[in-house]
């Protein structure tokens, strides 16, 4: 007998007929926000074109299974915080909590161990992790990153950190500290587990419950737990440089040596391990510096995962990367009051007053967009102290006026907000005299 599959408890739906609200941790980014977001978008895109990083987009839709053996089956990520389901014909689906994985899927899939090597890619683009919202961590945010993919040398590492460093900077972002740390191969590790977990276990009482689990199940993340309650301990647990291999000592000197090269400023910080399990030797992550103990502040974070392609079934190939996280790369941005300059805000305001004035407008405004001039209008609003006042709201400095008379007389008024002079032109020459009212300021 075909044994009676019985359902799942399904969530009570949401049938009522209030107002649909966003799912928690789920955010609209409003048109106000948008200047930062461009900005961000397109340091990324540049940074990628000037160090030769190919862009790469990726689907949201993943095969579970991608997520479980390349982040690992214990940790937090997969434990508790991945939009799951079964799909009726794919099976067991994901929304992408992260990009290394995917990244490293597609060098595989492609076949691109044939071209070059490293391959260097660029990303931009939304991620999902069923993470308990608060500020700056949501359940669906944001990451850019680089990944470079097939070569072992150190200034690969070191290269990926200096970029970092200066996109930050070109954002115009000040006070933030980049720690570093290796954590070795994973041979190597074996053994410093052991010691470690042998440290802790005689804490383990005083240990917080997470901790307590993470003794039997992910080990070094017992470094970097957050809790108060755990923090006396970290200060004599043995750290993990001192068990390095000789080859990940030496490789984590070099990336160093590279970094004091080219003045990079660093934290050594022996308690960094990242919490997923495919990073080998270097890693290292972005603090503002205000929050260095804060839980959830980190502005990005990467490393290097030798084993990574190989664990997915690729040939052994060796790869590092890091990526940054958007939302909180603005909340930043916010909290220094880094001025942005918007391109793309209106210069000028088109003001008319009539049917036959609107007409005219109408094909002005478009003469102006198509000559690249950004002009704000209210075509709606038919009083001329109505429009001055919207224009002055949006800090416009001249505002083209077109009333019955203008239209009559083939001319234009032209009213500089500032001093509030008016003058009067050609309607013909409009797009000449406005363009050196332009370039004179
Ligand atoms: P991770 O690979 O988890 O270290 O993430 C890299 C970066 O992505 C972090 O340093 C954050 O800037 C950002 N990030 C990670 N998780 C979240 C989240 N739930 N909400 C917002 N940003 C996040």
């Amino acid at each position: 007998m075909p044994k009676k599959v019985i359902p799942k408890k399904m969530p009570a739906k949401r049938t009522s007929n209030k107002i649909p609200q966003l799912l928690r941790g789920f955010k609209d980014i409003l048109p106000v926000d948008q200047q930062y977001w461009r900005l961000v978008r397109q340091a990324g895109q540049d940074f990628a074109d000037g160090y030769s990083f190919g862009k790469i987009s990726l689907p949201i839709l993943e095969e579970s299974n991608l997520f479980v053996r390349s982040i690992g089956k214990d940790t937090d990520i997969v434990q508790k915080e991945m939009f799951t389901y079964n799909d009726v014909s794919e099976g067991s689906v994901t929304l992408r909590p992260e990009f290394t994985a995917s990244v490293a899927r597609a060098y595989i899939n492609h076949g691109m161990f044939n071209l070059p090597q490293p391959v260097k890619f660029y990303y931009f683009g939304p991620l999902f992790r069923r993470d308990k919202p608060q500020a700056g961590r949501y359940r669906q945010f944001y990451q850019l990153g680089y990944e470079v993919i097939g070569d072992t040398g150190a200034i690969i590492d070191a290269q990926l950190i200096v970029l970092a460093y200066n996109l930050l900077n070109q954002l115009g972002l000040k006070n933030f500290t980049i720690q570093i740390n290796s954590i070795g191969t994973p041979e190597s590790r074996k053994e410093y587990k052991k010691e470690l977990v042998s440290y802790y276990k005689s804490k383990r009482k005083m240990l917080c419950e997470n901790c307590k689990k993470r003794l039997l199940k992910n080990p070094l993340r017992l470094l970097d737990c957050k809790e108060a309650s755990c923090q006396p301990f970290k200060g004599e647990a043995p750290q993990i440089v001192d068990w390095l291999d000789d080859e990940s000592k030496a490789h984590f000197m070099k990336v160093l040596e590279y970094l004091d090269g080219l003045d990079i400023p660093y934290i050594l910080n022996p308690y960094l391990v990242r919490g997923l399990d495919y990073y080998t030797k270097t890693v290292f992550e972005i603090w503002p510096a205000e929050k260095e103990d804060g839980a959830q502040g980190a502005l990005g974070g990467g490393g290097r995962y030798d084993g990574l392609i190989e664990t997915l079934g690729g040939r052994p190939t060796p790869a590092a990367g890091f990526s940054l996280g958007v939302e909180r790369l603005i909340i930043q941005l916010k909290e220094q009051e880094v001025k942005l300059t918007n391109h793309q805000a209106p210069k000028i305001f088109l003001a008319q007053i009539g049917d036959q004035a609107k007409i005219k407008a109408m094909k002005l405004f478009e003469q102006l967009r198509a000559d690249g001039i950004i002009a704000a209008e209210n075509f709606t609003k038919d009083g001329l102290k109505n429009q001055l006042e919207i224009a002055n709201n949006l800090g416009v400095r001249y505002v083209l006026i077109l009333g019955q008379k203008e239209v009559v007389d083939g001319t234009i008024l032209l009213r500089d907000m500032e001093s509030g002079v008016q003058e009067v032109f050609d309607f013909n020459k409009t797009l000449q005299e406005i363009k050196k009212k332009l370039s004179a300021n």
